[in-house]
């Protein structure tokens, strides 16, 4: 007998006792305060995916033994929820987000699960708590799932239970700052064979003593180089853009490829997608090294470079911190206060204005 999926026709919804006062909107920091309440989903192996639970935001029951407290056995995923002008919620592209969930959580041995009822389950937890979602623009909802394997078993085996779970972050503006990035080249945060595409806890914990060594020296996040040639990959949480006159002469917006060692961003792919369809220059998923980026400075054909995730959406980076010296990046040369260079701007624009339903998007999906 095959054994019960999510189902979202089971959601039960048990409301907080205590609501929390609505924050100002400005005094609102990533990820540091969370709504009411938070969707749990239940799984073993024996009985298959259990009802799942809207139940008010609070600490979880898990073992001390957990596979995911002992082994990182944990995936988690990071969307947004936008509040168009007319006051309506949508969350942006939130299958891509649900379908690398799957891969990565696949990667660790989690359960597969009905991608189409999860969503329909965290809507429902979004329009629980809809009164948190800000309604500023460059403000959001931001919606964290987790998955975690909580059997208690020390064995090197797999988490034959496992526990996905959802809760809510209203945010403000990230960096609404250019950003000054620490090319690394001695650590990795991936590398080929590894586990760099796939959003894992494992992958973030060795990163942060490098990642708050860059902190303490005034920059804002690690550029992560790999290998002898010194390949850039992408920044500790954003894909990495260069905006240049390529070696051969062309106007070119390159980003790294999909080849196993970075992130695979949602944000990554609406920006290539809305460049492609522009079609004003060429736009690549390749390979570049930072010799190359340096060799472009100098010949004065870098015309931006910006990072993009769903955190930040997009920033300018003002300058790269390389072997020794630090490398000014053009942001606008028409103004020396601009956070934004203008390829950066448009594109920030662009998307946003589908994030916020202004332009009306398949890549909106209603509540
Ligand atoms: N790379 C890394 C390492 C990240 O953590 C993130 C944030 N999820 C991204 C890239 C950007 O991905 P997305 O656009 O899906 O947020």
């Amino acid at each position: 007998m095959t054994k019960p999926d999510i189902d979202a026709s089971k959601l039960t919804i048990t409301l907080t006792q205590t609501p929390k006062e609505l924050l100002d909107q400005s005094e609102l920091k990533f990820g540091k305060y969370f709504t009411d309440h938070m969707l749990c989903i239940k799984y073993t192996e024996e009985n298959g995916w259990e009802a799942p639970e809207i139940k008010p935001y609070g600490p979880l029951a898990i073992d001390p033994a957990a596979f995911a407290l002992n082994y990182s056995v944990q995936a988690f995923e990071g969307t947004k929820a936008y509040r168009a002008a007319d006051g309506t919620i949508n969350l942006f592209r939130p299958e891509k987000n649900l379908q690398r969930l799957a891969s990565s959580s696949q990667r660790i041995m989690l359960p597969e699960f009905d991608q189409e009822q999860f969503l329909e389950c965290i809507k429902e937890l979004v329009k629980v708590d809809q009164r948190f979602v800000p309604n500023d623009y460059g403000y959001s909802m931001y919606i964290r799932p987790n998955f975690i394997g909580t059997e208690p078993n020390l064995n090197l085996v797999y988490s034959r239970e496992a526990l996905l779970y959802v809760y809510l972050s209203p945010v403000g503006p990230y960096f609404p700052r250019t950003v000054k990035l620490f090319a690394n080249a001695i650590e990795a945060r991936a590398w080929p064979g590894g586990v760099g595409s796939f959003k894992l806890g494992g992958n973030y914990a060795p990163s942060m003593r490098p990642a708050m060594d860059v902190v303490s020296k005034g920059y804002d996040q690690i550029l992560w180089l790999l290998g002898d040639d010194h390949y850039v990959t992408e920044v500790g949480t954003m894909n990495f853009f260069v905006f240049w006159v390529n070696a051969d002469g062309e106007k070119e917006l390159v980003t790294a490829p999909l080849d196993g060692i970075i992130l695979p961003g949602v944000t990554r792919d609406s920006l290539l997608a809305l460049a492609r369809q522009w079609g004003e220059f060429k736009v690549s998923e390749r390979k570049i090294t930072m010799p190359e980026v340096v060799t472009a400075l100098e010949e004065g054909r870098v015309l931006e470079a910006f990072g993009a995730g769903t955190a930040c959406i997009v920033c300018s980076v003002s300058e790269v911190f390389y072997e020794g010296q630090n490398l000014a990046i053009p942001v606008d040369p028409t103004d020396p206060d601009a956070v934004y260079g203008p390829l950066t701007k448009r594109l920030r624009a662009e998307l946003l204005d589908i994030q916020y339903a202004k332009t009306p998007s398949s890549w909106s999906v209603p509540l």
